[in-house]
């Protein structure tokens, strides 16, 4: 089972945070412009890269190195999410860069649109609820505009004429029915089927790719590798087989060019065990060898002591409804050593907090392996975390290498820093916060909290319990992402409000936990609705895990008032009648999902995720969008990446790197269109 990662808070964004801010800015940050651009249901920010000048030339010469490792894999998430949005994007770019019409126009301007949020997913599906957006300017427009294009740039297939090519694309573009959602989690559908994602080729099924993996596994095997994690699975004359990324196989022309930077990088490595990680993740990247993969985790758990690190390869697999198959991601980030001795207090604490813990006995992990937790400085997002970003990671994903040698888990502390930063000021809390005292609680302690429920989250939830002997990590299925998620929140927000806090100087209030328990609640329960489509129910994880422990909550409070949902106005507000009371019934909860996670007990998890994970009130949801169209707040955020430009001397050595903050999110996605762009736009067999 690989997920454990990635969370993504969601509401971090919407803290004011006047009282965090210091007092009077400093010139540098005053002139820093974090708002890029606003459209659809997107706002683009940017993100400052502090202390840059802290590292050393050769780690600056590392992270450039690294930076550009990052940037070459991003066609290939591109081609994983469906396999006609390189051909797409090349389309809408090459209109973008030639257009010779009126770009005052109507049509025009929602062609730009289309394309800018073409570029933010990845491809022509929703990055967060998967389903396909469709354009709205007419495909008489988009015909006249590749017509008009010299057929030199219109990218075709080999012989095929522009007609045909408009004929095969335009019905993906706009045809509602085909490719409908990316990833399907339907209850009752064949969810590989029924997925638009190109994990899987023409014509294999949910029962295809159970039985292929399975035989692989050996229950055996204490130390098994992510089957199919780097691999596309595909039915040629009724046989399946696997197409592997690596070089000589699927992703090759991208894949060299990420190896060859990764040995570029490999020159300038702060140390031999850094050294080392990177040749194994080369080696993994020319054989496709899963044990190697496996050996360069293990290795990348193992450095805690160099500054700069990176992420780079097929890691997460949120993407697939199985959970098997892995997109492509990057990062590169440095540690902030000040920020950092925070969360290594957490760290430090982990085998007090498993044995603490509201869980049964005999799903506690008995001993806690090395959680080293870290606060870093993002210098590039790639791949699956670009534009939009997690603000925590949690990896390996393994879970026997997590057992055996633990796992890292960082904060982003540059990210959170410019969500807080860029909403300074919105109207949200006083739209939807019920009344002034809980307001107040939000905005002195709401960044602070959030920032600490993060690290919990990723530091010692994800990290915390066991599986039974013998128990299948797969056993959840489609449900295991929502409750491994779900787990990982629990255990956050058990701890958050204990007295422990206090103790080790994480929280210096005691109410403080307060202002995380509530806006959890108002997000589960009420905002985060306004990321919904209307008449869609809730698909993606960790959305579905924060409505599963909201609502859950809510109705086993219901007898004692604990949480209610109060009207005023014609307004749905959240009242917390009692937050200790709050906090016994979240410590049911987790000791339930863990129960859940630790025996493989499908059907409980079934039951819990559908029942309170999955449905929208349509009337809520409603009200909910109004409210927020009202304030011109959009319910997602991404990031672009700032500008790194190696100096050379005669001899070619790198002798300084510079960074700036100039560039636009069009001017960015163009320029790694140009730059950046190693693959064919048709990779894998129709
Ligand atoms: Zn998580």
């Amino acid at each position: 089972m690989k997920r454990n990662i990635l969370i993504m808070t969601t509401t971090l964004m919407f803290f004011s945070c006047a009282k965090k801010q210091p007092a009077r800015p400093t010139a540098q940050e005053e002139q820093f412009d974090y708002n890029v651009e606003q459209f659809a249901d997107l706002e683009i920010l940017r993100y400052q890269v502090t202390d840059w000048d802290s590292l050393s030339l050769q780690q600056k010469s590392l992270v450039y190195c690294l930076n550009e490792a990052a940037l070459y894999g991003r066609d290939i998430l591109f081609d994983q999410n469906n396999r006609y949005n390189l051909a797409i994007r090349r389309t809408l770019e090459a209109i973008y860069a030639n257009y010779k019409g009126d770009t005052a126009s109507t049509e025009y301007q929602a062609f730009v649109t289309y394309l800018k949020r073409v570029w933010f997913s990845s491809g022509i599906h929703h990055h967060y609820g998967a389903e396909k957006f469709l354009p709205e300017f007419t495909p008489e427009f988009f015909a006249d505009a590749v017509k008009s294009l010299d057929s030199a740039l219109v990218p075709r297939r080999e012989n095929q004429s522009v007609d045909a090519f408009l004929a095969e694309i335009t019905p993906v573009m706009f045809q509602p029915e085909l490719y409908a959602k990316k990833i399907s989690q339907d209850s009752g559908v064949d969810v590989i089927a029924g997925s638009a994602n190109n994990y899987y080729g023409e014509g294999v099924t949910q029962k295809d790719v159970e039985l292929f993996y399975g035989a692989m596994k050996n229950p055996a095997d204490s130390t098994p590798v992510p089957f199919g994690l780097n691999s596309r699975l595909i039915k040629e004359d009724g046989k399946l087989a696997e197409e592997v990324y690596k070089i000589g196989g699927l992703y090759s022309q991208a894949i060299e060019k990420i190896v060859y930077w990764l040995e570029e990088a490999g020159k300038y490595a702060e140390n031999a065990r850094q050294k080392k990680v990177i040749e194994l993740l080369v080696d993994f990247y020319r054989t496709g060898d899963l044990k190697t993969y496996d050996e360069y985790a293990i290795a990348w758990v193992k450095d805690t002591e160099s500054v700069v690190d990176f992420v780079n390869g097929f890691t997460e697999s949120y993407g697939d409804a199985l959970g098997l198959k892995a997109s492509w991601e990057a990062s590169v980030n440095f540690k902030d050593l000040q920020a950092t001795a925070k969360t290594k207090i957490i760290g430090e604490n982990a085998r007090w907090f498993e044995d603490h813990s509201p869980v049964a006995p005999q799903f506690k992990k008995e001993s806690v392996k090395g959680v080293s937790a870290k606060t870093i400085t993002a210098t590039i997002l790639g791949g699956d975390c670009y534009p939009a970003t997690p603000i925590g990671i949690n990896l390996p994903n393994s879970n026997w290498i997590r057992k055996e040698y633990g796992s890292k888990s960082v904060t982003i502390n540059n990210i959170t820093e410019a969500y807080g930063k860029a909403a300074a000021g919105n109207e949200f809390l006083d739209e939807f916060v019920c009344s002034p005292a809980e307001k107040e609680i939000m905005e002195n302690f709401g960044l602070q909290t959030d920032n600490l429920h993060t690290s919990l989250h990723e530091c010692l939830g994800h990290a915390s319990g066991q599986l039974l002997p013998g128990v299948d990590p797969d056993a959840l299925k489609v449900y295991g992402s929502t409750i491994e998620e779900a787990r990982a929140d629990l255990f956050g927000l058990y701890y958050i409000a204990d007295p422990k806090m206090l103790e080790i100087a994480l929280l210096d209030n005691p109410e403080a936990y307060k202002a995380e328990y509530y806006k959890y609640m108002m997000n589960g329960l009420i905002t985060q609705l306004s990321r919904i489509e209307p008449g869609k129910q809730i698909e993606e994880a960790h959305m579905r895990n924060r409505s599963l422990i909201a609502h859950w909550v809510l109705e086993h409070g219901q007898a004692d008032k604990v949480v209610e949902l109060v009207k005023k106005d014609g307004k749905t507000y959240v009242v917390i009648n009692d937050y200790e009371k709050m906090r016994t019934l979240i410590g049911n909860l987790l000791a339930e999902i863990q129960r859940i996670k630790s025996e493989g007990d499908f059907k409980a998890a079934r039951e819990l995720v559908e029942q309170y994970g999955v449905k929208v009130n349509p009337d809520l949801h409603k009200e909910v969008s109004e409210r927020y169209d009202k304030l011109g707040i959009a319910p997602y955020k991404g990031f672009v990446n700032p500008v790194y430009e190696a100096v050379r001397d005669r001899q070619g050595s790198i002798i300084d790197v510079k960074i700036s903050y100039k560039e636009g999110y069009a001017e960015q996605m163009m320029r790694y269109s140009k730059d950046y762009s190693p693959l064919p736009t048709y990779n894998s067999l129709f």
